[in-house]
């Protein structure tokens, strides 16, 4: 049979063969540019019959060195901890990836072309503002970080992180406990009933911090006690205070880092956790991958949004049109029919305090 001319493309590229229709179902060619080497299985479109033929382009990197990719500020910090509230640290211990990566990743789904339109920077902050979340899985931190056993029930909670964790089944567990200053002991909030408002006087923050040590130092003598007489280790720590600190390593994504961070760097986050999460923000991902850090902040942290009510309530105030506002407010279910008393509303809570971050006076306030 005569040579025939078949067309295969792969990904924004024709190429041209030729192939010889011989008695062979497929035949395989191979070509090669700078970065891809390709082989073109010829098959059958329609089996049995004599053609068309179609190509299958399968496409292989060539091999090539390739550099590790490193940060030196963070080179610098591995290893080296940052303290977090008495006892506690955080240190980054293993990195992969960097700004860089992201965009690499990036660049695999817009292609190489994307370079001359977009600085890196440019596409991170465009990754971050369109919820394009993939590419920051491309970096991964690990860990080691020494938590009170209470901050840490928070921290396990995010399930999308590796975890290792000392054993107190094994060991015997760390014999320190996380200690509250007498300034420090915080007052239980009026409006949330997950957070905390003020600071109880010195005086009586001084019994309190006397009562824990009390308290710590009794269970901890228990707890010795129960080893001494051979109780086994996995029962003997049952009755340790949740201030105990633990130890674990602790790996996870960028992506996923950002949503850990988002929720408990927040003020609505315990305060000790956030001191955590503070930390390796501030003190690691800022060194790691200070593009994507810098539009971390700007995106999640520093923005927030506006629900449909929302905006249609600040699109009112920004016409100076209160009585609008507050009929949208009313509608929303917000604030009770005209004449009728104002009852607490969470949700409408939420709303004052962006209008008054925002500027505007709330206009169901006067
Ligand atoms: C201020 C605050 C108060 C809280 N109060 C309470 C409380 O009173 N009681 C309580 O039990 N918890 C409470 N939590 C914990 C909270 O409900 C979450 O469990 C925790 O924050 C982990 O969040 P996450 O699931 O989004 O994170 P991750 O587990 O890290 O998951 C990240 C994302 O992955 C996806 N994902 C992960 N696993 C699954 C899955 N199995 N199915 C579907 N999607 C998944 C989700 O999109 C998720 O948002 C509180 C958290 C905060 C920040």
């Amino acid at each position: 049979m005569s040579g025939r001319v078949a067309y295969a493309r792969w990904p924004g590229r024709v190429f041209a063969a030729d192939f010889e229709l011989g008695s062979a179902f497929q035949t395989a060619c191979n070509h090669a540019d700078n970065q891809h080497r390709f082989t073109f299985v010829w098959v059958r479109r329609a089996p049995g019959t004599p053609g068309p033929y179609d190509a299958l382009a399968v496409s292989d990197l060539k091999p090539q060195k390739l550099a590790r990719v490193v940060v030196p500020a963070v080179d610098d910090i591995l290893g080296v901890p940052f303290k977090v509230l008495d006892d506690g640290f955080v240190r980054a211990v293993d990195y992969m990836g960097s700004d860089e990566s992201i965009v690499q990743a990036a660049r695999v789904s817009y292609g190489s072309g994307t370079k001359r339109v977009r600085e890196d920077r440019g596409l991170i902050r465009y990754l971050m503002r369109h919820r394009h979340t993939t590419p920051f899985e491309m970096c991964e931190l690990k860990l080691h970080v020494r938590v009170p056993m209470d901050c840490w029930r928070q921290w396990i909670r995010h399930r999308t992180a590796n975890v290792n964790e000392y054993s107190t089944r094994y060991s015997v567990a760390i014999d320190a406990a996380q200690r509250t200053l007498s300034t420090e002991w915080r007052l239980q909030a009026s409006a949330n009933r997950q957070g905390s408002e003020g600071f109880l006087g010195v005086d009586e923050g001084d019994q309190h911090s006397a009562r824990e040590s009390e308290l710590q130092e009794l269970a901890r003598e228990v707890y010795a006690e129960r080893l001494d007489r051979g109780i086994a280790r996995e029962q003997a720590r049952k009755d340790l205070p949740l201030s105990t600190y633990t130890e674990a390593y602790w790996k996870i994504d960028l992506h996923n880092l950002f949503h850990f961070l988002s929720l408990r760097m927040d003020l609505h986050a315990q305060a000790e956790i956030r001191q955590y999460a503070t930390a390796i923000g501030e003190e690691i991902v800022s060194k790691w991958c200070p593009i994507a850090w810098e539009a971390f902040l700007e995106y999640r942290m520093g923005g927030f949004y506006l629900s449909a009510v929302e905006t249609s309530i600040v699109r009112a105030l920004a016409q100076d049109k209160a009585e609008a506002a507050r009929t949208i407010a009313r509608e929303a279910g917000l604030l009770p029919p005209a004449g009728q008393p104002v009852k607490r509303n969470r949700e409408r809570a939420e709303i004052e305090s962006k209008l008054r971050s925002l500027g505007f006076t709330v206009p169901w306030d006067s």
